[in-house]
């Protein structure tokens, strides 16, 4: 998963992308970048591992002059965590430059990759977007918005681009929709971002989404779109409702926020716990999904774990008795809260249980009595192929071990997870056109063979 965001017709279009990045943070940390280009049709770029604002300083920003820029926050899913794979990607062709940001996973990557290998082209990473920009420079078409279509067309799989040609700006999504992508203004100029919250941080009105299989183009004209794709059946990520997209952002028309409260009041509905004095969630992720239990159910909501905000990626894991230490580094529970209590813990998911037997060991520590964990999705039995980072499926702990075996585990009373129907009819815009290909196995593409090739070394969730 990645955020992307780009800006035409800013003054300072890559101090404006840079803010934009702060509020697409959280769907990548591991590295960022920005792509600027001016009025002599310059293009400039940065890209560093890390945080936002770690690694692309203000002074630098202002070394990025132009009113077009695009920018990118990366959480890597195909091609390992480098800044060879850091985006966005920025390449010179004959007809200039051309930068690109991707959010998403293609999913016949593999396949156009080394059909374009074996015709000569030379690949200076091993993401699958940079498949893109190899088609875009080879693309027949003149005008920037039709050469991204026929690069585009046969690509399958999940995208949302932000794009760069020469001083035009476009803006793509897949035919399913998968990812969120938005258009807002912003003075007289434009701006796209994964989340309305990267709209808000800069001042820019909502317009509305870029359409599922939608190319718009920004140039000194204006603005002006077509479909150039087909639209298919409709598979929005019901992950970015559950897990993924911040609380005070819409995505896909709705918000995340009363999405998840919905899904916390179908958890109460379907999955009481009669007997508990109260619930709270696991911070962050969980917090709008546990207030949603709390008001349905009665019980009072509490703050029972405290979530250090200052580790970050950069926390090592120690040697001995790491996946323990690691939680207790990151969440510290409030015995006067617990003690005694019979409680209710909500979380979004369930992934690899190693988090959360980790803080169920926690909680039962600082003295709860009775420990009934509720989770606001159904279990996760497969991967994702279209741009979450979930891992193979026989680490997933709900793939192999049944509702029971996974209580016993992770060392709960109880355990209680959200219906599939229910998280459909929970979330903006359901209960149809949504994935839920990880909940359900109704995978849309045939699986990519060789996607487990390109990516990384297997990662712990870091528990969110
Ligand atoms: P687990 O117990 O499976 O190790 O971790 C569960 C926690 O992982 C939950 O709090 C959930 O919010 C978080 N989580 C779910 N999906 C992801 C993901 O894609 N990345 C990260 N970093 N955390 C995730
Ligand atoms: Fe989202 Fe799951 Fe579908 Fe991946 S498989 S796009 S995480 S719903
Ligand atoms: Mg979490």
């Amino acid at each position: 998963m990645c955020g992307i965001f780009g800006v035409f017709g800013a003054p300072h279009a890559a101090e404006v992308t840079h803010l934009g990045l702060y509020s697409l943070q959280h769907r990548g940390q591991e590295s960022a970048g920005i792509v600027a280009v001016d009025g002599d049709s310059v293009a400039r770029g940065t890209r560093k591992m890390g945080l936002v604002g770690e690694g692309l300083s203000a002074v630098e920003m202002e070394k990025l002059e132009g009113q077009i820029a695009i920018g990118h926050t990366r959480y890597s899913t195909a091609g390992s965590s480098t800044l060879d794979n850091a985006q966005p990607v920025l390449a010179r062709f004959k007809g200039g430059h051309i930068a690109l940001a991707h959010n998403g996973n293609l999913t016949n990557a593999v396949e156009l990759r080394s059909r374009l290998e074996d015709s000569g082209s030379i690949f200076a990473s091993t993401m699958d977007s940079e498949v893109i920009v190899h088609r875009l420079a080879r693309a027949e078409q003149a005008l920037p918005e039709y050469m991204l279509a026929e690069a585009l067309h046969g690509v399958d799989g999940a995208y949302c681009l932000v794009v760069v040609i020469g001083e035009t700006l476009l803006a793509a999504r897949d035919p399913r929709g998968w990812r969120p992508l938005v258009v807002g203004a912003l003075g007289d100029g434009f701006v796209f971002a994964s989340e309305t919250c990267a709209l808000d941080i800069v001042g820019a009105t909502l317009l509305r989404e870029v359409l599922p299989g939608e190319i718009i183009a920004v140039d000194r004209d204006g603005m002006r779109s077509f479909q150039s794709e087909t639209p298919r059946q409709l598979h929005r990520c019901v992950f970015e409702h559950v897990y993924f997209a911040r609380p005070d952002s819409y995505v896909f028309g709705g918000s995340v926020d009363r999405a998840r409260r919905a899904l916390g009041h179908r958890l109460a509905d379907e999955q009481p716990a009669p007997t508990a004095d109260l619930v709270f969630a696991v911070p962050d992720s969980s917090n709008a999904a546990a207030l949603g239990f709390a008001e349905r159910s009665g019980l009072p909501l509490e703050l029972a774990l405290i979530r250090n905000h200052y580790v970050g990626r950069t926390f090592i894991q120690p040697t001995q008795a790491g996946r323990d230490a690691k939680v207790k580094v990151k969440f510290n529970p409030v015995r006067e809260v617990l003690a005694g209590k019979s409680v209710v813990m909500v979380d979004d998911s369930i992934v690899r249980g190693t988090t959360t037997r980790g803080l169920v060991a926690l909680v039962r520590g600082a003295g709860a009595r009775e420990v009934h964990m509720r989770v606001s999705s159904p279990p996760i039995v497969g991967p994702c192929y279209y741009g979450i980072d979930t891992p193979n499926r026989d680490e997933l702990i709900a793939a192999n071990h049944s509702i029971e075996e996974i209580a016993a585990l992770i060392g709960v009373d109880t355990l209680g997870y959200l219906s599939l129907d229910g998280m459909l009819n929970a979330v903006p815009g359901g209960p149809d056109g949504f994935c839920d290909a990880c909940f359900s196995g109704n995978y849309p593409t045939p699986a990519p063979s060789s996607l487990v090739k390109m990516r990384r070394a297997p990662r712990e969730t870091a528990g969110v």
